[in-house]
């Protein structure tokens, strides 16, 4: 059994319960969705990153891994293609609240008073906002009001150099990246196996009028169900928003959290998960 690993449920009751019993430890919890990701990607694309950010800031910080949410709130078509297409597979926004809700109380049950939820799946975004507030708000009824919770996706750390030389004909926007540079190039940095760009459709930007149909109009989605080309992905660009992000995460997360235990001793690894 490993006593250096950050992943939480690695570890045995006994070397957890040490770890986070005074708050000192926080505990990451990624949380992605099973999505189709154009024929290139295979659905858990926004499960493999966040656990893999949570990993490598994990191990910075001193701060402990939780198994991740493999499911999400619905695909939106504007963000994700749309919840209608083939494999994607969501949850119901009040599923996700409650499940949410009930595994930060049960950290906190635990003795943890520091989270970092790390989302990889834009559609959870207000999902995980709801999910934090009702379990505050029902800590606080049990007389626990220091339990601090950070929230943020890892995108979001990607500054406006980096956007410039990673796009350099120009940048669409986060909502449109489903599929596209930003996923396709940080999996061909971690997970080439899992990439097969030979079969990614190259396409222009999807376009969309500025309001939302139910049920979707399909023809507003391109066929390969990304919303923007992957084919100028690369590992390099991979590394670089893997440096970028990283950093940015942990700079953010000794800000928040700078009582936090020191970083436990971590073996160099390969990526979780492949
Ligand atoms: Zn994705
Ligand atoms: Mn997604």
């Amino acid at each position: 059994m490993p006593d250096n690993t950050v992943f939480a449920a690695e570890l045995a009751w006994p070397d957890y319960h040490g770890k986070v019993r005074d708050g000192a430890v926080p505990i990451l919890l990624p949380i992605g969705s099973m999505e189709q990701h154009g024929h290139h990607m295979p659905m858990h694309v926004d499960v493999l990153l966040p656990v893999e950010f949570a990993r490598r800031v994990a191990s910075e910080i001193g701060a402990l891994v939780a198994p991740p949410f493999t499911y999400g709130y619905k695909s939106h078509q504007k963000s994700g293609g749309g919840n209608h297409l083939p494999g994607t597979t969501s949850l119901d926004g009040a599923t996700l609240v409650s499940a949410l809700r009930d595994v930060i109380k049960e950290f906190a049950r635990h003795g943890v008073r520091r989270m970092c939820l790390v989302n990889g799946h834009f559609e959870n975004s207000w999902f995980i906002i709801e999910g934090i507030d009702l379990a505050l708000r029902e800590l606080r009824w049990d007389g626990i009001d220091d339990m601090k919770i950070v929230v943020l996706s890892y995108w979001d750390f990607v500054d406006k150099a980096t956007i410039a030389r990673l796009y350099p004909d120009g940048f669409t926007g986060w909502d449109l990246e489903h599929g596209g540079v930003l996923e396709t190039s940080l999996m061909l940095a971690l997970y080439p196996h899992l990439v097969h760009l030979d079969r990614a459709v190259d396409h222009p930007p999807a376009e969309f009028p500025p309001y939302d149909v139910y049920p979707p109009r399909r023809e507003w989605t391109p066929a390969s169900g990304t919303l923007s080309s992957p084919k100028q992905s690369s590992r390099e660009k991979g590394e670089i928003l893997l440096d970028v992000c990283v950093a940015g995460i942990v700079r953010a997360l000794r800000d928040e959290f700078p009582d936090a235990a020191k970083p436990v001793a971590t073996s160099e690894s390969a990526p979780a998960g492949a």
